[in-house]
């Protein structure tokens, strides 16, 4: 799956979700997040991002890497 990272918190720009052929990218109260189970990791999303806040699971920064478990976590909450 494909993971919202740091650089979103505040700024949702939300050109992701425009591009995201299935929707599962949902807003939040700080941030934008992708739906773990619904995300077919077609890639569409990352590089429309201006500040670079989406990563494949396995390419997510040593710092961000908390960010996967946050994302899956804020659908377990909803
Ligand atoms: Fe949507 Fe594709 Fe991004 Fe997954 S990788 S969130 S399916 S645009």
């Amino acid at each position: 799956t494909y993971v919202i990272a740091m650089p979103c918190v505040d700024l949702k720009d939300l050109a992701c979700v425009e591009e995201c052929p299935v929707d599962c990218i949902y807003e939040g109260g700080r941030s934008l997040y992708i739906h773990p189970d619904e995300c077919i990791d077609c890639g569409a999303c990352e590089p429309v991002c201006p500040v670079e806040a989406i990563f494949y699971e396995d390419d997510l920064p040593d710092q961000w890497k908390d960010y996967q478990g946050a994302n899956a976590g804020f659908f377990d909450d909803l």
